[in-house]
């Protein structure tokens, strides 16, 4: 069996399926294929299932503040299995209604698994699929480290499939995803210990959300081991107990799950990418152009797989913009890949857009002004346990155009959409003096620095 496309998409997830579904409303023949359930990992092993184990673990924090605000409460346990079988039962509903919408749009869904057999065709289970453009998408995969013993540890993917709490947990790692998953074990009851290979969490973050974010996170019990690199991961067959060796011959035993969160990297797994030609960087992304074409003519891709920023958001937005460039005569279509904002779902949440204070300071040298305030929302001035938060404002040259703003702190997730729209549109501290605060927010901090 064969069929030719307008449009071939390989990789039902975010990228991929709003490639696909808006060149179908510019009218062109469209397909999407897809190994797994639809929706890719934000929908079935990331930001989704992801976020609401985070508001399982901020109800936790709320349900230990409440007594502080006159609750009498008393809490017996919590079911981490209906948590979990809620959370399925919700990504499932969402795999539904993204096989919904391709139908609706008119996108064709083939399941199975993608292989090149030349650049403008693959072949899913003896089925050959040729398209005029071929659209890569197939995302990305967690890292593991090349040690002995690494097969007895999770990732994030094994995560979401854990039944229970763990009861003693060492994440190894140090990026947002290693820091959020740590941020919602520790709340929801396991014991948690960190181990990061230099000086820190969030190495590229601002300096100030990753002083704060790292004080909070060991207030709240997290045991952060720095500059620690493991060795060896040993399986004690009898206790079911896990000891992690490290390079420095350091020793810690105990635990009961090692989730490794050291990366990720470009999915093309059996992918037979070399039947195509394109050109990967040494750390196997695909090479994309600021039009997301590859090195070869017809074949783009967007997303996970390659290098460019790793968020959901981002890989829509470029298979969107790619669509309209291919298939509604906008030639000059591409994604502005300046000032994305993102989010650690941490606890407390992190708002980041822009550049660090460190990055401004390589780039502009004397022309940086920092506006600054650490403070303690006024959500903590019962609870006995106070979080803080801070923001601040990276600003450049004469009229102080922000170019980074920096929100560590409880609402700082839902803070930042707005002001990265004011960021976006080049706004200056004079803008930010100039619009009234309100009040009592956190977000007030931001129009109120001095
Ligand atoms: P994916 O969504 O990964 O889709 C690729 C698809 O291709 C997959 O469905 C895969 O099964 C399929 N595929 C691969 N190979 C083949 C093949 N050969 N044949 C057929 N199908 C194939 N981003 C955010 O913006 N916010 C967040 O809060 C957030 N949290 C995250 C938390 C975690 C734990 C992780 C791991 C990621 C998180 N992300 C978050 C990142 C986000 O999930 C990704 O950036 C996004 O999913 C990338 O989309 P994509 O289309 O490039 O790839």
């Amino acid at each position: 069996m064969s069929e030719h496309f307008d449009f071939l998409v390989v990789g039902g997830g975010s990228g991929g399926i709003a490639a696909a579904r808006r060149a179908a409303e510019h009218g062109a023949k469209a397909a999407v294929i897809e190994h797994g359930p639809l929706g890719g990992t934000c929908v079935n092993v990331g930001c989704v299932p992801k976020k609401v184990m985070w508001h399982a673990a901020s109800l936790m924090h709320a349900v230990h503040d409440a007594t502080d605000y006159g609750f009498d409460l008393t809490l017996n346990k919590h079911d981490w299995s209906a948590l979990k079988r809620g959370r399925d039962a919700y990504v499932a509903r969402l795999n539904g209604i993204y096989a919904d919408n391709l139908y609706r749009s008119k996108v064709k869904t083939i399941l199975g698994h993608a292989r090149f057999e030349s650049p403008n065709a693959v072949s899913v289970d003896g089925a050959i699929y040729s398209a005029d453009h071929v659209l890569i998408a197939t995302g990305g995969v967690p890292i593991l480290p090349a040690i002995p013993g690494v097969e007895h540890g999770i990732t994030s993917d094994g995560f979401f499939e854990l039944n229970e709490c763990p009861r003693n947990v060492a994440v190894v790692g140090s990026g947002y995803v290693a820091v959020e998953l740590a941020g919602m074990l520790n709340a929801l009851g396991a014991k948690v210990s960190m181990f990061v290979r230099y000086d820190g969490v969030l190495r590229r973050f601002d300096e100030t959300l990753r002083e704060v974010l790292q004080t909070e996170m060991q207030a709240s019990g997290i045991n952060l081991q720095t500059n620690s690199i493991p060795q060896e991961l040993v399986k004690h067959n009898d206790e079911l107990e896990l000891e992690l060796i490290m390079e420095s011959g350091a020793r810690h035993e105990g635990f009961d799950t090692v989730l490794w969160a050291v990366g990720r990297t470009a999915n093309t797994k059996d992918l037979q990418l070399d039947k195509t030609g394109v050109a990967t960087d040494a750390r196997g992304f695909i090479e994309v152009d600021d039009f997301q074409n590859t090195s070869v003519k017809n074949i783009s891709a967007v997303g996970d797989i390659t290098d460019q920023l790793a968020l959901t958001p981002v890989a829509i937005a470029a298979g969107r913009r790619l669509a309209e460039r291919l298939f509604n005569n906008k030639p000059d279509s591409k994604l502005d890949y300046t000032n994305i904002p993102s989010v650690v779902f941490s606890h407390p949440p992190i708002g980041t857009i822009g550049l660090s204070e460190a990055e401004a300071r390589k780039k502009f040298g004397d022309e940086v002004k920092i506006y600054m305030s650490t403070f303690t929302p006024l959500y903590y001035a019962l609870p006995a346990h106070r979080v803080k938060a801070a923001v601040k404002l990276v600003c450049v040259g004469q009229d102080e155009k922000i170019v980074g703003l920096h929100i560590i702190g409880q609402g700082a997730d839902e803070m930042l959409q707005g002001f990265s729209v004011a960021v976006k549109m080049g706004a200056t501290k004079a803008d930010f003096d100039k619009t009234v605060s309100i009040h009592p927010t956190g977000a007030e901090e931001l129009v109120t620095l001095r």
